[in-house]
């Protein structure tokens, strides 16, 4: 397959890749716009409405507008809405799939699980919208009654990253939804035509018009500097690198606006000497693969027990050699390219100095070779073992598909290395040994810790990390607090 040979209009038509502001679909100030790639082969895929500052205030315009009566219609109706948005996005799993792969690359069956997985938090917020409650206390001394009230925390800016470009967006609108707050959203400006098709999809759910406003756009720190400094914006929900959200935090200041920060991770994976091998190499396998290995919860270091770490890389090299690199609409691919080619350049790099600094490559290395791939982004599914403690693989986070592996011979020199590491986002442990498991949990400064599984993700759990992987929880019981606030009423004994 060829991107050419997708009807593209099919699965998102010219009127939809504009800015959905207030419930229309508007071209950008002096109808500029910019050019979405094919990361598979480097040519131009679409073009988007490029929002201006302008354009991004009357989206918050239209957001400020429709706060009000948004957050007085019933719960059972906004319940109602997400229900119905999450029928649309079953039934059309597979264009939404289809579309998500041509612009990120991920292969269609990762698109069609990214559908599934991000379509799971509008089923789970449409099920907490009617179960959102304060309490009722007697005051601890007599008299008094303490009532609290729960309220939307009122217009949010959400800023999604190209790399899941369904599921961050799902992850933030479904509790922003059913807590009654409306919104503006600025996609990442390499995978907006996933967002569009989103927005069009929750107006036919019956949204109304200036909930949810959606601005493609260049433009994003200009944009993000403008909003925050309105006094009308009171939440910032983000997704995307830690450079770019302590921005963002610094700009919340002037306003305090409320922040949700994900950001990115170093997540380590332990291999105990106790562990079942061939188990902890499936679990590599989903933990550093998911995604082409850009996800924030890639497995990014490999610390492996010493008498193990032997057989647990040879079968992994077997694994990740035996993957095919290619298109990722094309049958047969597990593995697509790399979403433009810094990233192809960046990945070239620190594996070139892990090798210098004396690791050696088990498989992969290098870009493919394939005559047919030359002109797409990709890079082969690599392993390094002897990996030295300070090469900067191990520092920071590698977005592709190398697993680096080092190994120990002692559980607390291994929590030392897994813990030495300024993120906090996500550690996989696999052991058989119950005490051992408990103590991971309670020694590893991770938000979440996976015991003997690749994936961690789950609508109904609360996602989120500690340190520089940011602040804040998306999914489970947590996930619509971020999008409420508490009103304390003080009432007399009667
Ligand atoms: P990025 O920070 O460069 O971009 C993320 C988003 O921020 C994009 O929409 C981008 O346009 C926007 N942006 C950049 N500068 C901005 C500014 N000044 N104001 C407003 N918006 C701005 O990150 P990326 O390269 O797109 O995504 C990869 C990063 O995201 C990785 O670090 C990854 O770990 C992280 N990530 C984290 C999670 C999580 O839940 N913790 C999930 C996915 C990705």
């Amino acid at each position: 397959m060829t991107a050419t040979s997708v009807d593209l209009a099919s699965l998102l038509p010219d009127e939809h890749r504009r800015l959905l502001v207030g419930g229309q679909w508007r071209e950008a100030s002096g109808a500029a716009t910019f050019e979405v790639i094919d990361p598979a082969d480097g040519s131009v895929l679409a073009s988007v409405a490029d929002a201006s500052v302008d354009d991004a205030r009357a989206a918050l315009d239209a957001a400020v507008a429709a706060q009000a009566d948004w957050a007085a219609t019933a719960p059972r109706e906004r319940s109602e809405i997400l229900r119905q948005a999450f029928e649309l996005i079953n039934d059309r799993a597979d264009d939404l799939a289809l579309l998500m792969s041509l612009e990120m690359g991920k292969t269609f069956t990762e698109a069609k699980g990214e559908v599934t997985y991000g379509n799971e938090f509008f089923r789970w917020f449409s099920e907490e919208a009617v179960r959102i409650r304060g309490s009722w206390l007697q005051n601890p001394a007599g008299g008094t009654r303490l009532l609290t009230l729960k309220k939307p925390v009122g217009p949010c800016l959400f800023v999604t990253p190209w790399n899941f470009p369904l599921a961050m967006g799902t992850r933030k609108i479904g509790p922003a939804v059913a807590a009654g707050c409306t919104m503006v959203v600025k996609p990442a400006s390499q995978t907006p035509l996933t967002m569009l098709a989103l927005g069009a999809i929750m107006s036919e759910a019956g949204l109304p018009d200036g909930v949810l406003n959606i601005v493609p756009t260049t433009h994003d720190a200009d944009i993000s500097k403008a909003l925050q400094a309105d006094d009308r914006l009171r939440k910032v929900s983000f997704t995307g690198s830690t450079a770019v959200g302590r921005l963002l935090v610094k700009q919340s200041a002037d306003q305090l606006q409320r922040v949700s920060m994900e950001l990115g991770g170093n997540a380590p994976f332990l291999v105990f000497a106790d562990a079942d091998v061939d188990a902890a190499v499936d679990g590599a396998m989903a933990a550093k693969m998911r995604n082409i290995g850009e996800a924030c919860t890639a497995a990014n270091r490999f610390l492996v027990h010493a008498d193990v770490a032997e057989e647990f890389s040879t079968k992994l090299a077997d694994r990740m050699a035996a993957l095919t690199v290619g298109r990722g609409q094309d049958d047969g691919v597990d593995v697509g390219p790399l979403i433009n080619p810094d990233a192809v350049e960046s990945v070239g790099n620190l594996v070139d100095a892990a090798v210098a600094g004396g690791a050696r490559v088990l498989t992969g290395g290098s870009a493919p070779d394939d005559a047919g791939l030359q002109s797409g982004y990709f890079f082969s599914p690599t392993v390094l073992v002897d990996v030295p403690a300070e090469a900067e693989i191990n520092g920071q986070e590698i977005f592709g598909p190398v697993a680096p592996i080092a190994t120990f011979t002692e559980e607390h020199d291994a929590v030392r290395r897994a813990n030495d590491t300024e993120y906090g986002l996500v550690a996989y442990v696999y052991t058989r040994d119950l005490g051992r498991t408990i103590r991971m949990a309670e020694s590893l400064d991770y938000g979440m810790v996976a015991i003997n599984s690749g994936l961690i993700s789950n609508a109904a759990a609360p996602f989120g990390g500690v340190k520089a992987s940011g602040f804040g929880r998306e999914g489970g019981f947590e996930g619509i607090e971020e999008y409420l606030e508490t009103t304390y009423v003080a009432l007399p004994a009667g």
